[in-house]
């Protein structure tokens, strides 16, 4: 059974596995980024390597992620859902950089709408990829469609801006 905690990055990734090995901890979250803003965190291949490669130096066996809790998937306000998607997508694309197996994630708030809208929403906005998409998806399975699909959106959007 692995034993863990949520860690803090201040300071830098590398300082949250000092924190597991003096924890003496197998197992961390850690928020990638600033998690009370909207605003994305690039992180490098060597700013990845330089976490995930000690990581069994420090003890740590498993690592992942904590999205921001701004995310809300099952918003009414469709611009809360794009900066939600776009926030979501940054964080796997983080995790992928990082190698955090694992993002988790809280599903937002029904607004005063019931639970069970928000619930249908969030699986329509997961389905779609994204709101005003009419592609059918693709013969992926549903969770590597919607990946690739945010993925591609995001990298579209950052290089629009960019531009
Ligand atoms: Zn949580």
């Amino acid at each position: 059974m692995l034993l863990g905690t949520h860690v803090s990055i201040a300071g830098g990734y590398l300082n949250s596995l000092i924190e597991a090995k003096r924890l003496g901890i197998d197992a961390i979250q850690i928020f990638t980024k600033n998690q009370r803003f909207w605003q994305e965190k690039l992180v490098s291949e060597e700013e990845g390597d330089a976490f995930k490669n000690p990581l069994p130096k420090y003890g740590v066996q498993q690592a992942f992620s904590h999205a921001i809790y701004l995310i809300s998937l099952g918003s009414e306000n469709e611009d809360i859902v794009q900066k939600s998607l776009l926030s979501l997508v940054a964080e796997m694309e983080r995790c992928r950089v990082l190698g955090l197996t694992h993002t988790v994630l809280h599903p937002g708030f029904a607004g005063k709408g019931t639970p069970k809208e928000a619930i249908r929403r969030i699986l329509v906005t997961y389905k779609n990829g994204y709101p005003g998409n009419k592609r059918k998806p693709g013969k992926n399975p549903p969770g590597e469609h919607c990946r690739a699909r945010f993925k591609y959106w995001w990298k579209d959007r950052i290089h629009r801006r960019n531009d």
